[in-house]
């Protein structure tokens, strides 16, 4: 059966989604079933729900990464014309005549609403990609519902935010292309960047997305013809820097033999002061209200 704007108006309001919210939504657009106008008609039921003075965000990562191995081509970011590798729905939304999409080459975000544009405001490539003076820590504070339409919580990106605040040795350094002002291609070094093995990728339950829901903030019901997911994010840093307090690898791999989350551990286990000496930085933010480290 075809899903219509009214239908998924319907359920995004009995799902509890608010006039006024944040939404940080990660989607896929085949999950919601055969959509009469696609991508656009489940933008503008979102948008319909939220309102104009809410808030709807969606990553548009690309593909600008230069392989060392040589082997992936990278294509130069230009947020003009980059598209978004994270589906149509992410795709569709920044280039809305009204999103506004910051200008980070390999981990950019766009949004639509009235704070759209401060929003994605400095998202710069000299500055940590899930830093504090990137956009993440805007929703976080913000407590915006983050939402898996049809995915797993596998590609919770503002899980990277937690491990950039608190410093994690293994976050790491990449390359990437840009398209300088002349359209001549540069190559810029992004740091911060998550590259290697979590333990929380993938389309299944994983131990951290176990905790999460241990923990009673994991949302659930249905979308369309898709299951969905949602945690509010600063309840969510909340008890994720909890947890990273007393084991900084939480969010590592469990598997035996793998080379970077043993490497990620070593490196964990020669920066424990710096990682601990975090936490009054955040509290001063606003984005850490719990007891550790005070
Ligand atoms: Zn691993």
């Amino acid at each position: 059966m075809e899903v219509t704007h009214d239908r998924l108006v319907e359920d995004l309001v009995r799902f509890g989604i608010e006039r006024g919210e944040w939404i940080f939504l990660h989607s896929s657009l085949k999950s919601v079933g055969w959509v009469e106008g696609g991508a656009e008609t489940v933008i503008g039921a979102f948008r319909e729900v939220i309102g104009p003075e809410g808030m709807l965000i969606v990553p548009t990562l690309s593909p600008t990464v230069v392989d060392p191995g040589g082997g992936r081509k990278a294509e130069p970011w230009h947020k003009e014309k980059t598209p978004s590798r994270v589906g149509k729905i992410t795709d569709t939304l920044w280039r809305m005549r009204d999103a506004h999409r910051s200008d980070h080459p390999t981990h950019s975000v766009a949004a639509v609403g009235a704070e759209a544009a401060r929003y994605v405001e400095g998202h710069h490539h000299s500055l940590p990609v899930f830093g504090l003076g990137s956009p993440y820590p805007r929703h976080v504070k913000r407590n915006a519902l983050i939402l898996f339409l049809g995915v797993s919580m596998g590609c919770n990106t503002t899980l990277h935010a937690f491990e950039e605040w608190i410093k994690l040795p293994y976050l790491g350094e990449a390359d990437a292309l840009v398209e300088g002002p002349g359209g001549e291609v540069l190559t810029v070094r992004v740091t911060g960047f998550p590259s290697g093995c979590r333990g929380f990728y993938g389309r299944n339950e994983t131990h951290v997305s176990a905790y999460v829901r241990e923990k009673g903030l994991v949302m659930e019901g249905r979308v369309g013809e898709a299951r969905v997911t949602a945690v509010r994010a600063l309840d969510l840093a909340q008890v994720m820097l909890d947890k990273l307090y007393e084991e900084p690898d939480f969010l590592l791999c469990r598997r035996e033999g793998c080379a970077f989350c043993t490497e990620a551990r070593r490196k964990i286990g020669e920066s424990v002061e710096e990682i601990r000496a975090r936490y009054p930085v955040l509290r001063g933010e606003g984005l850490y209200h719990g007891l550790r480290g005070r």
